[in-house]
């Protein structure tokens, strides 16, 4: 069962209007929370996002923090996510539907949409990492946006797999900004590096709840501009995201990361978060 604008929606049925923005210009926002154990996760960072990417894209919310968290309850509880489940809420906000035009309308409504779908944690690529491909990033100049404009990220993340890696490190200008769906991070001599929070990044809530992590049991953390020869001198190679977790990468472009393993400073780290998932869902 989905939501959409207000209704109840069987799967499947058709509920998008042909001039929905968001359908038409990809003119919206979304967000991607994980649910653990049928409780939600930094679903307060999540909504602070969601309003700042409104914000950005001069799109009033007609919804506040309450009736979003309403919603979204809801949508669990219609979907059985019980305390046995694993899953992700998708949340979109489009501008709406609108006689095609690029100027934005006076008068659209807003359409929420939402689900939730059960989703497993990536246990073996959290165990065993993954492998990553450098690929040019092609995407705008406001990736600080989470909008539904995907295609940048779909097509650079087609490239890795073309190549037979499991995902793609971006790269513009000769630095490394993030990957496809995720933040990117190096370790250094005990230190993590990863993007400044501008606008060439998404400011992941895992990306900040790890760095928080980081700080908090005495990691330094870097956040500077760094460079492709960086990432191949690096000692470990990590990304982040609210569905990736903290997934390892163990080879960039067919070379090993340092010896090829899971290194330590990356099992801390998730060890680190397995704790503060646990703390959350508990409370
Ligand atoms: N960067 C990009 C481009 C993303 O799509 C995502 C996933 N939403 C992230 C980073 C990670 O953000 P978060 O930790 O908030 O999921």
């Amino acid at each position: 069962m989905l939501y959409v604008n207000g209704n109840w929606v069987e799967e499947g049925e058709p509920s998008i209007q042909a001039e929905d923005r968001g359908y038409n210009f990809g003119d919206g926002i979304y967000e991607v929370a994980r649910i653990y154990q049928g409780r939600l996760y930094q679903w307060e960072a999540h909504l602070a996002r969601l309003f700042r990417s409104a914000r950005e894209i001069r799109l009033d919310l007609p919804w506040n923090s309450a009736q979003l968290s309403e919603i979204a309850a809801q949508l669990m509880a219609k979907n059985g996510i019980t305390s046995q489940d694993d899953a992700i809420l998708y949340l979109q906000v489009s501008r709406g539907a609108s006689p095609r035009q690029h100027d934005i309308p006076q008068s659209s409504e807003p359409v929420l949409t939402a689900f939730v779908r059960r989703k497993e944690r990536p246990l073996e690529q959290l165990n065993n990492g993954i492998s990553a491909k450098l690929v040019a990033d092609i995407r705008w100049l406001r990736c600080d946006i989470k909008t539904l404009n995907l295609l940048g990220a779909v097509l650079v993340k087609e490239e890795a797999k073309d190549a037979g890696a499991a995902d793609c490190i971006l790269h513009r200008d000769g630095i490394v900004t993030e990957c496809s769906a995720s933040n990117f991070f190096a370790v250094k001599d005990g230190q993590l590096y990863t993007h400044p929070a501008n606008n060439l990044i998404l400011h992941g809530i895992t990306r900040q709840t790890v760095i928080d992590l980081a700080l908090k049991s005495g990691i330094p953390v870097q956040e500077e501009a760094f460079s492709i020869d960086f990432v191949k001198q690096a000692d470990e190679l990590f990304l982040t995201g609210t569905t990736s977790e903290i997934t390892p990468i163990t080879s960039v472009d067919g070379q090993p990361v340092g010896n090829g393993q899971v290194g330590h400073v990356v099992k801390k780290l998730q060890a680190l978060f397995e704790e503060n998932i646990r703390m959350q869902v508990s409370v």
